[in-house]
């Protein structure tokens, strides 16, 4: 045999080797295969693939209908996808997602309502399946710009036509809350009398005659007076309003968080559901020592090197720092500039010099150009005693950012965590604003800066929670309604990267979820039209028609996984 003819022999022998090897690896069967689709892994490479086979909770192979399907044995599950596009389940790296829950029922959520005549007539249904004098409301989540037949204001006359007979207050993301009659007297506000006590200085609007026009204005501080008189859901009742959310969170694409503010309470109750395979959500809690005072920061400083993080699964488990370091550095929503003084920055130093010397990754609310250049300026000093780099250190909302703010940024191996608020609150954040807000975020900036960012909502009160919204808004710059609110778009490539793999890091579970891949977990959505192809200005309406958690099936709308 000559040298050259050995050669072959021995690269044919080693793939019949390989082959068997590949063959044999296949042999204990998979437990569920989805062929004919279109498989956006959302990999490194961006790898589109034609099936999936998924074993317990875990995707094991990916590859052409033809080699997946040799995967199946007698009891496998099959699913024809019959052409459609599946993606990585969507991960949110910031919603409120727990406290949501405490109220999620008991609201009228108007999240991707796209008709102020349909808002009305669910003000009216909700009136009509509550008890006489049982509040009708809404703690933000939505505004009037996402109407596309009207972008009109609520009047009181209106509301008190829909709603005659219950106090109604709809809190206008955290901009402003419209009151009709009898949610006016519930608060105690009466025509021609003076404001109760609570509202800020002309909060409460009035005509020339001192009539209560039913709308409260006045930032965060006016709404959340009425918020804060909302009935929340009984204790009896948070788990059934909790598992309601889940369900809504699951139709709308998302399958895991980064939670900002977990009660333990609360966290207790999923983690019984994870005991009994019931979750159908992941959640990784953002907590931190609240501190607002210097003496609140001295016995803050002793407690940061006692949290103890990543004790948890792959379902619940504390991640992040945050999302407060420093109460008042805490820029309020629609404040149009901070003035951050140097004796707060030095207490906001104080804390970050501990989490960096304990390790800790940090997650801090960061709005306002001034209050991100100060935070910059005190990491880069503690940056030089305890090296921020790999610690996962990110800045969180990130409207206000710039350049030059994105390469400081990174040269301290930071990252972005945008919540782009402009989604919902474009109109409004281009009246405090001005042109300015077309660039809030400067989504292309971030994207172009080489930065790694990912989507959150910052949801449910100042943002809507829904994904696929906030993905055409990236890919559009448009509210749903249509109003162009902001210029620097992405790709959709880049958006979907940003609301999967990215946050998989930023969550800590990069090897387990963020893409469709060998050895991840099987988080997946198979979508009513392929995101990658339809016309933009369809990206937001999108629908899951299947979404599958840890290899459940969580949410099916056609019976898709009927198929055999
Ligand atoms: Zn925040």
């Amino acid at each position: 045999m000559t040298r050259r003819i050995w050669f072959l022999v021995a690269g044919a022998v080693a793939l019949i080797v390989c082959a068997g090897a590949f063959l044999h690896a296949q042999q204990p069967a998979v437990d569920l295969i989805l062929t004919n689709g279109k498989i956006i892994t959302v990999d490194e490479k961006f790898t589109i693939a034609q099936a999936v086979a998924i074993r317990g909770d875990r995707v094991v192979a990916v590859g052409t209908s033809q080699q997946i399907g040799q995967m199946a044995g007698a009891n496998t599950r099959r699913i024809d996808l019959k052409g459609k596009a599946v993606v990585p389940g969507l991960i949110d790296n910031h919603m409120h997602l727990l406290r949501a829950g405490t109220t999620w029922t008991n609201e009228v959520r108007l999240d991707g309502i796209e008709s102020r005549r349909e808002a009305l007539d669910l003000f009216a249904a909700r009136a009509r399946a509550i008890a006489p004098g049982d509040w009708v409301y809404t703690i933000g989540g939505w505004s009037v710009d996402q109407f596309a037949d009207s972008r009109k204001q609520f009047t009181r006359a209106e509301l008190d036509q829909v709603v005659p007979n219950h106090p109604v207050a709809i809190q206008e993301s955290y901009y402003r809350t419209y009151l009709n009659t009898r949610g006016l007297e519930a608060l105690g506000i009466r025509d021609g009398s003076p404001d109760p006590q609570g509202f800020p200085k002309d909060s409460i609007l009035r005509d020339s005659t001192g009539r209560a026009t039913g709308v409260v204005e006045g930032g965060m501080g006016a709404v959340r007076t009425i918020a804060a008189k909302m009935p929340r859901v009984p204790d009896k009742d948070v788990a059934a309003s909790t598992l309601a959310m889940i369900k809504d969170m699951n139709r709308a694409g998302l399958t895991a968080f980064g939670v900002a503010g977990c009660d333990p309470n609360l966290v207790s109750m999923y983690r019984t559901w994870e005991a009994q395979s019931q979750l159908n959500v992941r959640i990784f809690c953002i907590d931190g020592q609240g501190a607002g005072t210097p003496e609140q920061v001295d016995r803050a400083l002793p407690l940061i090197g006692g949290m103890k993080l990543f004790q948890g699964s792959n379902y619940v488990d504390n991640v992040l720092y945050g999302e407060s370091v420093y109460g008042p550095l805490h820029d309020p929503m629609f404040d149009s500039v901070s003035d951050p003084k140097p004796e707060q920055l030095a207490q906001w130093r104080r804390l970050a010099m501990e989490i960096a010397k304990n390790r800790l990754p940090l997650h801090v609310h960061a709005e306002l150009k001034n209050t991100i250049d100060g935070f910059l300026d005190q990491i880069e000093a503690v940056n030089k005693v305890y090296p921020v780099k790999n610690l996962r250190w990110m800045l969180a909302h990130f409207n206000q950012s710039n350049a030059s703010q994105l390469e400081r940024m990174k040269k301290l191996g930071m990252y972005a965590a945008v919540h782009p608020w402009n989604v919902i609150n474009g109109g409004i954040m281009h009246e405090i604003f001005g042109d300015d807000s077309y660039d809030q975020p400067p989504l292309a900036t971030i994207q172009n800066s080489g930065i790694m960012w990912g989507f959150g909502s910052d949801g449910s009160a100042a943002n809507q929670y829904m994904p696929f919204i906030t993905l055409g808004w990236a890919v559009t710059g448009k509210m749903t309604s249509g109003l162009k609110v902001m210029r620097q778009t992405i790709s959709r490539e880049d958006a979907l990267i940003a609301f999967t793999r990215r946050n998989a890091f930023f969550v800590f579970q990069e090897d387990n979820l963020g893409a469709i891949q060998p050895g991840k977990l099987a988080d997946l959505l198979v979508l009513d039209r392929d995101y990658l192809t339809i016309p933009a200005d369809q990206i937001k309406d999108i629908k899951p028609v299947l979404t599958m958690v840890g290899g459940r099936i969580v949410h099916d709308v056609t019976a898709v996984a009927a198929t055999r």
